[in-house]
């Protein structure tokens, strides 16, 4: 199917962009990547009356390591996140998720805001922004300011962000040298959305506990969700595979995902499980090998 007619307009600078939401309100939608919105407008769920392509502000698309912090611009494409040696280097799971989604055109065209923005329930970056207690940097004419990852989801395909506010950069703090994180993602076929995916950042102390601990899931409800307790049972302690064990038995109890194509409740919390144990395993794995480097 083809689109609703819509007018396209491809501002060079933020501040013309922020001014055309402001002038076309809810008639208006922004355009990143695409590779959700164009799909939604061919089936005419979508029918916005004015169309602001970003990906002409080149201003939007950087990664730079900055006072401790990765900053990386709204537009910057799944791709590019993917083969970052800067990424690779300071936040591994970052670069593994983006190497997860969809398929090489996807990643070669969709952006981390698109997908931030989209926040699709079974999307790869919310678990990871989420573990790593990540800052969404929005601009719009009340002028910036930051959300943070645990207060940007509210529900499927729902933010925090207002619709005439453009998210602008994620801001990702630097764990301590000794600490390793992992993603990992269980789906049906491979590009396919997760049914469960998990990302944990974890660290330890010179007597082996657990001393840092971030842990975000995606498949465990509508929204990317934050593992506090999840955390809190980790935290301090040395990580066995009983103790590995009972915070799988902690997330699948606590979890209420949503049942569909790609499986039953019953089953995506068993799964949540499993992908949570595999990558607390996983990243006290490379903890270990680190500290003992
Ligand atoms: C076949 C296929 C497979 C996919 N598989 C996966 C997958 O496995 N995992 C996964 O996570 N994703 C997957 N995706 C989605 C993909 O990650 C998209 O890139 C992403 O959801 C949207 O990013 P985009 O840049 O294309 O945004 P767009 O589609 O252009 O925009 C999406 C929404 O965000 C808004 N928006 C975009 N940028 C901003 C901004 N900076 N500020 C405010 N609002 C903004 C738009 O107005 C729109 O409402 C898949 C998509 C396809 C087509």
């Amino acid at each position: 199917m083809y689109p609703a007619s819509f007018e396209y307009l491809a501002p060079t600078q933020l501040a013309d962009a922020i001014e055309l939401l402001r002038q076309y309100g809810d008639d208006a939608k922004l355009l990143a990547g695409g590779q959700s919105l164009v799909p939604m407008m061919k089936l005419r769920v979508a029918r916005p009356k004015v169309l602001i392509d970003i990906h002409r502000i080149g201003a939007l698309n950087y990664i730079r390591e900055e006072a401790g912090a990765i900053r990386l611009g709204a537009m910057t494409r799944h791709v590019q996140i993917e083969e970052s040696s800067l990424i690779r280097e300071k936040i591994l799971m970052l670069a593994e998720a983006a190497s997860e989604i969809g398929d090489t055109q996807v990643r070669n065209r969709g952006t981390i805001g698109g997908a931030l923005v989209e926040a699709d329930p079974c999307g790869d970056y919310g678990a990871v922004v989420l573990a790593l207690n990540g800052q969404m940097k929005c601009l719009g004419p009340r002028g910036e300011r930051i959300i943070p990852a645990a207060d940007f989801f509210t529900f499927a395909y729902t933010t925090t962000l207002e619709s005439d506010e453009i998210l602008t950069e994620i801001v990702i703090s630097l764990a301590d040298k000794s600490s390793a994180g992992v993603y990992l993602k269980l789906e049906k076929v491979a590009g396919d959305f997760a049914i469960a995916s998990a990302a944990v950042q974890l660290g330890l102390d010179s007597d082996g506990a657990c001393n840092e601990i971030g842990i975000g899931v995606t498949g465990g409800g509508t929204v990317p969700q934050k593992a506090l307790s999840v955390e809190s049972l980790l935290r301090g302690k040395t990580i066995t595979s009983a103790l590995i064990d009972q915070a799988g038995q902690l997330i699948q109890e606590s979890a209420e995902p949503i049942e569909d194509l790609r499986g039953s409740a019953a089953y995506k919390k068993k799964a949540l499980s499993a992908i949570l144990r595999r990558a607390i395993a996983e990243s006290l794995r490379r903890a270990e090998t680190l500290r003992s480097s």
